[in-house]
């Protein structure tokens, strides 16, 4: 490669999605080189950062030309015509691998797009591949993937979050400008958080879960993972609306997010600080970029309050019963009769036989502990003491941010208690994996909106730390508007934006 040409991909590589679709659509560059500058990059550096479980090179530059020949047409564009995009393993992709980081759907290929995907081709992005994840979106480290952990650009010594860390990573890698994530529990924000990106939990019901494999169904939802404001807009945009194959899918208005990306006004806004998201458990770094985040807000002229949200410290323990409820039934599907691995079907086993060889051979240890507690707490006799104490739990949770929406616009916290830990630190204690969500998770058991984005390094480790925003359902508008005014501020201050302080690879 010639040296102008490796500037020119450093430079395609480092550039905004919407800078990128925006180029291609002017002519100034082709989807197909943009695409291929990002295919290199991700030859380069995913030996090392594992972000992707499977690259579709072919199929990536398939895209991109038949983008190249509407562009030479004349034809009206798509938002992200031509634009590279990374999809999490959970999300279905016809003809494509498609194994939600776990060993037991290793080798199937799904039949059908899921909607995430379908939307994804509408919109005109190149789906370069799947992303890394924790076997099932079950885990805060992407160590728990059946393919091996994800690395974090900014330290590979260290993890990328989780269970999401293969978006989030291929983001802070430059091997993808966009990608998506679900988020469960914190899934899609506490890897920004870590890792020093932008991602989204849309409102519960905004982005369809057809063809989104299954963890908990009354918790999961798709979403948007960018390196800014702005462009993580432009894909929630892309993502969100109504699809009558998702019966918990949202028919009413949706709010212009990219509009709100662009408005940067919290004059007059109230924001609250959730008391309970605070203090005690959380990194001193974290707090201190925490604070000044804060400050920046009321120098903008917003009007910050404290809030109590008294419920929010029984969301962690709630989760921990409704999610393992809702996952051991939905992963009971996994049978080695239907898809992907199948043991001992040898002619000396019984089906139950067969069934349960293929559970303990392709089930990890974190996928089968969650099974347990979940069948452990369905079971008659315990159902009420457990999941349905946990059911009302999450209403008195969905109260809490009633009352402090009827007081504030919207609500800010830490992403994250701490900035990001070293790999194997934390995998064998599911405990202290699991309070890495401490902050995150009632906004899933609530339904409504969340959104972090990076506020700096802490000063003690120089890592990215984030800053959560949570909106009230359908609102999602606010934390587009208010996060570009606060990465914008903190931009301007710093000369330059956070992402381009990551380690070179
Ligand atoms: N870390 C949380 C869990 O392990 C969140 C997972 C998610 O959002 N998919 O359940």
């Amino acid at each position: 490669m010639s040296e102008s040409a490796i500037s020119l991909n450093t430079e395609l590589i480092k550039s905004s999605a919407s800078a990128l679709a925006a180029a291609i659509a002017h002519r100034e560059i082709s989807s197909r080189e943009v695409t291929d500058a990002h295919l290199d990059r991700i030859e380069q550096v995913d030996e090392q950062v594992h972000a992707f479980l499977h690259v579709d090179a072919e199929g990536a530059r398939a895209q991109a030309d038949a983008v190249d020949a509407k562009v030479a047409a004349g034809d009206e564009l798509p938002p992200l015509a031509g634009v590279p995009v990374g999809l999490k393993d959970v999300f279905t992709q016809r003809g494509i691998p498609t194994t939600a980081g776990s060993r037991i759907l290793e080798g199937w290929r799904p039949p059908y797009d899921a909607t995430v995907t379908t939307k994804l081709k509408g919109s005109g992005a190149v789906i370069l591949g799947k992303t890394n994840m924790d076997e099932f979106a079950m885990g805060s480290s992407t160590e728990h993937s059946g393919y091996g952990p994800t690395r974090n650009p900014w330290d590979l010594d260290r993890i990328p979050g989780g269970s999401g860390g293969g978006s989030a990573a291929a983001l802070a890698a430059f091997e993808a400008p966009l990608t998506v994530g679900t988020d469960t529990g914190g899934s899609i924000r506490q890897p920004a958080s870590v890792t020093g990106t932008v991602g989204t939990k849309p409102t519960y019901g905004s982005v369809s879960r057809f063809g989104l494999i299954a963890l908990a169904s009354s918790l999961d939802q798709g979403g948007p993972c960018g390196r800014n404001v702005a462009d993580t807009a432009l894909l929630h945009q892309a993502l969100a609306g109504h699809d009558e194959r998702d019966s918990t899918s949202w028919a009413g208005e949706y709010p212009d997010v990219v509009a709100a990306a662009a408005k940067r006004d919290v004059k007059g806004m109230k924001i609250g600080l959730v008391k309970e998201l605070s203090g005690e458990g959380y990194q001193a770094g974290v707090s201190q970029r925490f604070d000044e985040a804060v400050k920046v807000l009321t120098d903008l002229g917003a009007e910050v309050v404290e809030v109590s949200c008294p419920h929010f410290d029984y969301a962690l323990a709630a989760y921990y019963l409704i999610l393992p409820s809702e996952a051991s039934s939905n992963l009971a599907r996994f049978d080695g009769m239907r898809f992907g691995l199948r043991e001992g079907d040898d002619g000396n086993h019984t089906v139950e036989q067969v069934m349960g060889l293929t559970r303990d051979a392709g089930f990890g240890d974190e996928a089968k502990r969650r099974i347990i507690l979940g069948t452990y707490a369905l079971s008659s006799g315990y159902y009420d003491a457990y999941y349905g104490q946990a059911q009302k739990v999450r209403t008195l949770i969905a109260q809490d941010f009633a009352a402090a929406f009827d007081q504030v616009d919207v609500l800010v916290s830490p992403t994250a208690p701490t900035t990001a830990f070293k790999l194997g630190e934390k995998l064998d204690d599911p405990v202290a994996m699991y309070l890495n969500d401490v902050a995150t998770i009632p906004v899933n058991l609530a339904g409504n909106c969340a959104m972090s984005l990076p506020i700096g390094l802490a000063p003690e480790d120089g890592l990215p730390v984030g800053l959560q925003i949570m909106a009230p359902s359908f609102a999602d508008d606010r934390l587009y508007n208010v996060g570009g005014a606060v990465e914008s501020a903190l931009v301007d201050s710093w000369g330059h934006d956070l992402i381009s302080e990551v380690p070179a690879l």
